[in-house]
């Protein structure tokens, strides 16, 4: 007979060449023949392993439950069984190999062996565990933030994009209570007892932070009172973040409140104190300077004592300065910075300013320059205005060394007047910049080199320039100098002649 046809050949030569480990099994467990898959699997050769049970290269680890379901084949008890089991790689590392065996009897029903096929699943069972511990990995990340979102001592809240409450956290829970006494519905814009600073102006829907996070805006610090009760209501300050998709689709808002109730109350006794101890001083000290006034008049006086007077008059002259830049800060505080407009010649206004400064300038030697066109007329509170001039021209100067130039420039824009004043002095390093409008800011170097002030000077200029609706911005560069640039928008324009507006 044809050898190719050879049924038994043909057998042998398909077990031999078939992608899937195989292998003859005997009874005791011997590797009676193995394939070139399951050899290249375990990385050894056939003889070897036809030397060896399967036992000698299979993993420790679940050596009792092969043997249990093995017993039981070769027994005839069950005819086929499959598992997934590890072998050991000549190299020692584990292989994993989901193995399907069938009982082979003889011509009487008696088990004669048993013929394995083992897949290796090595790479499979890879990248399960893989997956296994990055979803382990994510539950244990999902399982802190949980944690951290329900013990912060911020309230936070998640809003769908319809405005639906999603998820708050147990902090903003316990704050519901003061704004919405009757209980909140949990839906954004509901109208509770949310108050504006001033305490009594109540924030309508579209002002709520939740409607403002819905509509899509995004916003840091937003500060209000909530509760009906001035004695028990508390201040938040709110922020709210845009959620959005991996396409940057907004699928929400997230916001968060923190509470500030003891620093608005600490803001508002320090503005209380402020306010109260700069009017009971001004009576004195406008009495103390009225006699000074009396007092250097008197041309019979030594000019020692008439000295000394003088030197007493300009201390008293600054303490009077200062407790009306006091007696301001507390205005802004109550909300009574009220600009009184009327048509002002602003030319008229900076050239005063710029004469009163010019002794001091000329004392420390530094050169003050106006540019200002004649006939800019402007709706603003000339006195307010004054003061911010006069204010921008001190720091001008006094941050100037000899030799340095202040400038002062007025001119017309669109719609609005512009004022800047420029010098050549020590500049402001770029992290005060943004500082530098804030009560009671004092710069590094101004407080290093004792540079007389209080900083208040451009907190009054900013609060000013607010209340005209107007802006404030500085450019500056340590060592070259600084540019402060005030805009005024003028309702209207600004008319070419006033007596006819
Ligand atoms: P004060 O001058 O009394 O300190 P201000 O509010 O007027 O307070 O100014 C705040 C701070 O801004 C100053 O301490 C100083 O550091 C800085 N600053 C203001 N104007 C100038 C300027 N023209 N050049 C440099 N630094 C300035």
């Amino acid at each position: 007979m044809d050898e190719s046809l050879d049924g038994a050949h043909l057998w042998r030569l398909t077990l031999e060449h078939s992608p899937i480990g195989m292998n003859l099994v005997a009874l005791d467990g011997r590797l009676l023949m193995v394939n070139r898959a399951f050899c290249d699997m375990l990385g050894y050769d056939a003889t070897t392993l036809t030397r060896r049970g399967f036992q000698d290269v299979s993993h420790p680890d679940g050596a009792e439950a092969d043997r249990l379901v093995f017993a039981r084949a070769s027994s005839g008890e069950i005819d086929s069984f499959r598992m997934l089991k590890r072998y050991v790689h000549a190299e020692g590392h584990a292989v994993w190999g989901d193995l399907s065996v069938a009982l082979v009897r003889d011509g009487d029903g008696h088990p004669l062996h048993l013929i394995a096929q083992i897949l290796d699943v090595t790479e499979q069972r890879e990248r399960e565990a893989r997956l296994e511990a990055a979803r382990a990995e994510l539950q244990r990340e999902h399982q802190t933030l949980e944690a951290i979102f329900e013990a912060v001592s911020v309230g936070l809240l998640l809003i769908g994009r319809d405005g639906r409450y999603e998820r708050m956290n147990r902090r903003h829970r316990e704050t519901m209570d003061l704004p919405f006494p009757d209980g909140h519905a949990g839906q954004a814009g509901q109208l509770g007892h949310v108050y504006h600073l001033d305490g009594e102006t109540l924030l309508t829907a579209e002002e709520m932070p939740s409607s403002r996070a819905v509509a899509g805006e995004e916003f840091s610090d937003f500060t209000y009172w909530v509760g009906r009760d001035p004695r028990t209501r508390a201040a938040f300050s709110t922020s709210a973040r845009q959620v959005r998709g991996p396409d940057g689709e907004r699928l929400g808002a997230a916001l968060a409140y923190q509470e500030v109730t003891e620093l608005l109350r600490a803001v508002q006794v320090q503005d209380e104190f402020v306010s109260s101890v700069s009017h009971e001083l001004r009576t004195p000290i406008t009495s103390v300077l009225g006699y000074l006034e009396l007092l250097c008049d008197h041309d019979d006086l030594p000019t020692d004592v008439l000295a000394q007077l003088h030197v007493v008059r300009r201390n008293a002259e600054r303490l009077e300065s200062l407790l009306s830049d006091l007696l301001l800060v507390g205005q802004v505080g109550e909300d009574r910075l009220v600009p009184q407009r009327a048509w002002s010649d602003l030319a008229a206004v900076l050239d005063e300013a710029v004469e009163s400064v010019r002794p001091a300038a000329a004392e420390r030697g530094v050169d003050v320059a106006l540019d200002a066109p004649t006939g800019v007329t402007a709706l603003v509170d000339e006195q307010q205005v004054r003061q911010v001039v006069d204010n921008l021209l001190s720091n001008a100067v006094k941050y100037s060394d000899v030799g340095g130039a202040v400038g002062v420039l007025l001119r017309q824009v669109a719609g609005a007047v512009e004022i800047e004043v420029r010098d050549t002095g020590m500049g402001i390093p770029s992290h005060e910049v943004d500082l530098v409008f804030g009560r009671f800011f004092r710069g590094d170097a101004a407080r290093e080199q004792h540079i007389a002030g209080t900083g208040l000077g451009l907190d009054i200029v900013s609060s000013i320039v607010a209340a005209h609706a107007g802006t404030v911005s500085v450019e500056s560069e340590v060592g070259r100098g600084s540019t402060f640039r005030v805009v005024l928008p003028q309702p209207g324009g600004v008319p070419e002649d006033p007596a006819g507006a």
